[in-house]
């Protein structure tokens, strides 16, 4: 019987390392969402920053055709500043920044990055240029320094030490007897929620970008988590064109410039006074948001006494 099962067992293994495989590639898929379809033009050189502004210039896009999901739309990111973008769920959020990375070409209107139209220059240097720290971020069944190092090519163990100090990971990792070796991951150590945001963070930090996509980074976290997360986050952005796609609004009051989104047209922009004055729809999600706060704090300490 033990003959039989053996065969079984190393299958057993296949299996759960080909799974794997394909659940790492289905993380990485899903958080950019697309079949990789777009192509470099032949003899595309390479974007050189020298700066980091991001523009959307007139930019109409679909997933299928016949139904637009952004609408002529125009916006301007100076470098160093942070703009945040909000809006109704399926306002085309998550699809600027899908563009930004070149997942797909607009339909007409262009993307501009360091004053260089993204579809004249390769994917692989528009992608250089951008770290994201996505929603959910994937761990590969490999150590902790190979998690941060990963993307950034070339990265040593001093790059990954100190990105991982700036990430406020050291708490974390002195904690560990194996320290940036310690194997994480689905078949190693379970990080929290928050720790696998210092790791993406942490990641973004070695590969050093000049501009920063950070996809509704903290909504699955508690609170303090959260603000601990949102503090490090202000921290890595300070000179660095950042921009934020949020769905609470709290996070991002303080962004020199937001933007509202509403079926993919661009319908209010400014700061987060302006726009409570304005009294239009940011302001109405804001209150709204304001209120489902104010139950939570009541569930909260109903829940304490
Ligand atoms: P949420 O706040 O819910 O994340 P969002 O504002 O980020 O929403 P997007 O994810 O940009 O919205 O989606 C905008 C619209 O595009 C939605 O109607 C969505 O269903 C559609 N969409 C998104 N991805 C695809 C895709 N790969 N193929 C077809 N339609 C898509």
């Amino acid at each position: 019987l033990i003959q039989l099962f053996r065969p079984l067992d190393v299958l057993g293994w296949v299996y759960r390392t080909i799974r794997q495989g394909l659940i790492d590639m289905g993380e990485m898929f899903r958080l950019i969402d697309t079949d990789i379809e777009v192509k470099d033009t032949p003899g595309a050189p390479a974007l050189i920053i020298r700066t980091p502004t991001v523009a959307f210039d007139n930019v109409t896009f679909g997933y299928d055709p016949g139904r637009t999901i952004l609408n002529g739309l125009s916006f301007e990111v100076p470098a160093g500043s942070t703009t945040a973008i909000v809006g109704p769920s399926g306002a085309g959020k998550s699809t600027i920044g899908r563009l930004l990375f070149r997942f797909y070409d607009p339909l007409s209107g262009r993307i501009m990055v360091g004053g260089e139209d993204i579809a004249s220059v390769t994917q692989e240097s528009v992608r250089a240029a951008i770290g994201i720290v996505p929603q959910d971020s994937v761990l590969f069944n490999e150590n902790l320094s190979y998690n941060i190092a990963y993307g950034a090519e070339g990265a040593d163990q001093a790059m990954v030490e100190q990105a991982a100090r700036d990430a406020a990971l050291s708490p974390l990792i002195e904690r560990l007897p194996d320290r940036f070796e310690t194997m994480v991951g689905e078949r190693g150590l379970k990080l929290s929620g928050g720790e696998k945001q210092r790791v993406a963070i942490a990641r973004t930090l070695v590969k050093n970008p000049p501009i920063l996509l950070l996809d509704e980074a903290t909504s699955a976290l508690d609170t303090r988590t959260e603000q601990e997360i949102l503090g490090t986050l202000r921290r890595i952005a300070q000179g660095r064109t950042t921009i934020a796609i949020a769905h609470r609004l709290s996070t991002i009051a303080d962004a020199d410039n937001i933007l509202v989104l509403d079926h993919g047209r661009l319908v209010e922009s400014g700061d987060h006074v302006g726009l409570l004055k304005r009294g239009g729809l940011y302001a109405e999600m804001w209150s709204r948001q304001a209120a489902e706060r104010r139950d939570e704090d009541v569930t909260v300490d109903a829940e304490a006494a």
